[in-house]
């Protein structure tokens, strides 16, 4: 009973410190954007750069490892520490975390070892509470060889994979790209799709409306990456460009039915989406798919010059001179967002639009880092830093 209480009083601990300033039912939102190293959420951000996860708070400005253990140091795997006790080790590789519905989510990598690679093709996904305790496998992917991208939305998980190897470690002439969806309240996985072409790579997807939408990209011929001295030359470029195809793809969870809406090729594509809009950047123009109603509208990619384009509440958000401008899918028109300093942050891009914040990357000098800004009714306030404890 004693150790029961004190359970639930550092349960309590680390709640207040995610929710000092939230109302009810902190951390209760399904939607999550998974980053390279990050993952964005309303409230905050947690860092996958090292073994152990870490969160941090917009609203406090502090970072806490996802770990309530008393005199924790919370330490990941070295040779002096084999075997972690941290609750927020979660294994060498943790891939696409984040709090969703009040609780920890995580993909991990089986263990493997190069002489038996098949264990690279195992993955599971990991619910566990915020303070790290109680972890249960609540899925299963068995032929992800590498992460490419996901999306937590509406209650779903979404993930990408891409395997360019087979189970023995032979090199695949053409790569397999595919999704596995996740219903993270009745626990049940399946693999969506898998294609098999050259270079195939599922590099966007998202969950909106009971819809899953990704890309697939591939080249029509086959192309051999491996040789140097070609790919660092113009007729290289051009030849990628020329042999690229993308596709945009419907997939319907009640349904299980799937159709392309969208593809191109011949040309260099940026593609976004997020918040039931998809921006397609080509080099000549640009196309909006509006998810609510299946319209799609091409204008000039003018219209979006500066980098970083993000759609959020039917807006495309993008940076250009220090400034933040969003695109007005239904008007059509550009309005400023905000400004600040260019020659204190020189952007990069914008990583995550969530109802409160926008995150970027920046550059200072050689110090590239994480800012964000409060995001109220569209409306930028003050762009912070965030500062991670080393
Ligand atoms: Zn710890």
């Amino acid at each position: 009973m004693k150790m029961k209480w004190k359970k639930i009083v550092l349960l309590l601990m680390v709640l207040v410190l995610f929710c000092s300033c939230k109302k009810e039912e902190p951390m209760d939102s399904w939607e999550a954007a998974v980053g390279l190293s990050y993952t964005y959420m309303r409230e905050g951000v947690i860092n996958t750069n090292g073994q152990v996860l870490r969160f941090y708070d917009v609203q406090s400005e502090q970072d806490v490892a996802l770990c309530a253990k008393p005199n924790c140091e919370h330490l990941g795997a070295s040779s002096t520490n084999p075997n972690p006790e941290c609750n927020a080790y979660l294994g060498a590789y943790p891939d696409m975390p984040a709090i969703v519905g009040g609780q920890l989510y995580c993909v991990i990598q089986e263990e493997f070892t190069w002489d038996k690679p098949e264990g690279l093709f195992q993955k599971y996904l990991y619910r566990a509470e915020v303070d790290g305790t109680n972890r249960k496998e609540i899925a299963k992917f068995s032929d992800a060889q590498n992460s490419a991208t996901a999306d937590y939305g509406e209650g779903y998980f979404v993930y990408t994979y891409r395997n360019t190897e087979d189970v023995e470690g032979n090199t695949l002439e053409q790569c397999r790209a595919g999704i596995y969806l996740v219903d993270l309240k009745q626990e049940k996985t399946e693999q969506i799709t898998v294609f098999d072409g050259y270079q195939a790579y599922i590099p966007n997807v998202m969950v909106y409306n009971d819809k899953v939408y990704y890309v697939y990209s591939y080249l029509k011929e086959y192309m051999d990456f491996l040789d140097y001295e070609v790919i660092f030359s113009e007729e290289f470029n051009q030849k990628m460009v020329e042999n690229t195809c993308q596709e945009i793809w419907e997939y319907d969870i009640k349904t299980k039915k799937q159709n392309c809406i969208w593809n191109g090729g011949g040309s260099y594509y940026v593609t976004t989406m997020n918040d039931g809009i998809i921006c397609v950047k080509e080099s000549d123009r640009a196309t909006i798919i509006n998810c609510a109603d299946g319209a799609q509208k091409e204008v000039s990619q003018e219209i979006f010059y500066g980098k970083a384009v993000m759609p959020y509440g039917n807006k495309i958000y993008f940076l250009t001179d220090g400034v933040l401008k969003a695109y007005q899918v239904e008007a059509g028109e550009v309005e400023d967002i905000g400004t600040y300093d260019e020659s204190e942050l020189k952007e990069i891009g914008i990583l995550a639009i969530t109802e409160e914040t926008v995150y970027f990357m920046a550059q200072n000098g050689d110090e590239y880092y994480l800012p964000y800004d409060k995001f109220i009714k569209g409306k930028l306030d003050e762009v912070k830093k965030i500062e991670w404890q080393s």
